[in-house]
């Protein structure tokens, strides 16, 4: 047998063959290796030498880097159980930042560099936004709270903050403790019992098999809304929780699709209620939106504002300048109604867990079970629901997404840091893609004091773990050893991918072998701790 390129093999047996290239991206997956890993200069200020390293891409828990998801979705797996039923206060210390928080920093920065660069050029920055968006994340899920720009501008506090009233709900005095009340069994056991709630949205109309028995009556609006103010309402009820609990209740959340394409979620919650508070609670909660109009089209099609310099957006046939945004914040009436309320649905799911018990580990795997997917993948392909994802997508495509959504022009309001070339309708926010159907925020939510550990120090044990059972102590680093430069693209520097994909997959099966051989020898730990060791190599 010689290779596919043998013209004297018939076409279709050619054809049937897989593509070496696609068996090694397979393969590397295989490997837990990052299939999209980004190279980075990294300066050793000890040696003065510059090398092209690769970073994993890190990916957040919905990217399309299978290995990087799996691997992330481990480390929530670990954090979940590590917090949920703590008897210890979580030591509450402000870290001096570790090396890999500067990094990202320092990464951020360059990067912005790199984006308003090519902003000022007037080249298309979507792809700089994702990685900023994406580094914003990892940012705060190596334990940095915030974000880097702080808040931009200053909170606004009266159109926005009024009416939020405080739900009728009973208020207990307030702890300072966030660990949940122990009980003494007729064993003489100490049980600490936490729960597992599930929280869903209203019904927006009939639905079978994910999609709506009656598509016409469907309330497609109000489902666009509800996905994207969703985290909001989330927090909102946590807010209350913890009013009504009298104690800083922690929790451990997961932002999940439903078949009929709405986000629901799963939380693990430590310490217990009764379970009719939680639903009274659930009940009581809500979150108005007070956002100008966003009901009535004023500018669509070929009718829409023009921008002029100095000016900003104005109407082409009468010349007046559209509302700013904060000047359509301001002109909301006291006695205008909310754009947008929004609440839980009655499926509300309350279940009382007991610290080690195989409930607990299901409700981890539960929680974590669609991590790797996103809010779209909830599709399962039938026609129907794929027309029901069409027309949700339809009606997102012209719901403003956030306070600078460019479909604010369709409403007769300038977006918030409006800037020339905006288009209602092409917004490229995260809420109008297929894959999150309106709901942008954090799959995962973890509250600040739910285990002693961010993220980045699960990674840390994992990575100590290995380099111990190697015999190579995992020494902490000069802080300051290193300094990291983005590489532009197209530098000649950096190999091929597949190149790098080899490398990687080579240097993955050296170490597997290595552990084997440890493992054989008993240390009886678990392999899966391999999968950070190229990060530490
Ligand atoms: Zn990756
Ligand atoms: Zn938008």
């Amino acid at each position: 047998m010689t290779h596919a390129q043998d013209r004297a093999l018939p076409r279709a047996v050619r054809e049937a063959m897989p593509m070496a290239r696609d068996v090694l991206v397979e393969v590397a997956k295989l490997h837990g290796v990052c299939i999209r890993p980004i190279p980075l200069k990294r300066l050793d200020t000890h040696t003065g030498k510059w090398e092209i390293i690769d970073v994993p891409c890190g990916a957040t828990l919905d990217s399309k880097c299978p290995p990087c998801a799996k691997r992330n979705k481990q480390l929530r797996k670990a954090q979940c159980r590590e917090g949920w039923h703590l008897d210890e206060e979580p030591a509450i210390r402000p870290n001096e930042a570790n090396e890999e928080q500067r990094w990202l920093v320092e990464l951020r920065a360059d990067v912005q560099a790199q984006r308003d660069a090519a902003d000022k050029a007037g080249q298309d920055t979507a792809e700089l936004d994702a990685l900023i968006a994406g580094l914003d994340e990892e940012i705060n899920a190596a334990g940095m709270r915030g974000n880097v720009l702080g808040r931009a501008t200053a909170k606004r506090s009266r159109s926005t903050r009024r009416r939020q009233d405080a739900p009728d709900l009973p208020k207990r005095k307030m702890t300072r403790t966030t660990l949940g009340r122990t009980f003494q069994g007729s064993d003489g056991k100490t049980y600490r019992p936490s729960l597992f709630v599930t929280l869903t949205l209203p019904s927006y109309g009939k639905v079978r098999d994910g999609a709506p028995i009656d598509p016409d009556t469907y309330d497609y609006r109000r489902a666009a809304r509800d996905a994207l103010h969703f985290s909001k309402l989330v927090d909102r009820f946590v807010q209350n929780l913890r009013r009504v609990a009298g104690y800083d209740v922690q929790y451990f959340a997961a932002v999940e699709p439903q078949k009929r394409l709405a986000p629901h979620l799963h939380m693990a919650i430590r310490g217990t209620l009764p379970r009719a508070e939680i639903k009274q609670i659930a009940a009581a909660t809500y979150h108005q939106v007070w956002w100008p109009q966003a009901d009535e089209v004023i500018f669509d099609g070929d009718h829409l504002p023009v921008w002029q310099d100095g000016t900003g957006y104005l109407n082409p046939a009468t010349g007046e300048v559209l509302p700013t945004w904060d000047e359509a914040l301001d002109a909301i009436d006291e006695d205008a109604e909310p754009l947008h309320v929004i609440r839980f649905g009655e499926q509300i799911d309350v279940q009382g867990v007991l610290a080690g018990t195989p409930d607990a580990d299901q409700c981890i795997r539960y929680l974590s079970k669609y991590l790797t997917k996103s809010i779209g993948d909830a599709l399962d392909g039938g026609q129907a629901q794929q027309q029901h994802a069409a027309r949700m997508l339809d009606v997102l495509r012209y719901e403003p997404c956030s306070p600078t959504c460019p479909n604010w022009l369709r409403y007769g309001i300038q977006p918030k840091d409006a800037k020339p070339g905006m288009l209602p309708g092409w917004c490229r926010g995260k809420a109008h893609k297929p894959e999150h159907l309106g709901y942008a925020g954090r799959r995962i939510l973890v509250s600040r004091k739910w285990s002693n550990k961010t993220i980045a120090e699960h990674k840390q044990d994992r990575r100590t773990w290995v380099l111990e059972a190697l015999g190579q102590a995992d020494e902490p680093t000069d802080p300051h050893r290193y300094v990291w430069r983005p590489v532009p693209a197209g530098d000649a520097n950096v190999p091929p991918l597949a190149v790098r994909l080899l490398r990687s997959v080579h240097e993955r099966q050296r170490w597997r072998a290595h552990l084997r051989e440890l493992e054989a020898r008993g240390t009886g730990q678990d392999l899966s701790a391999t999968e950070d060791v190229g990060r530490a190599a």
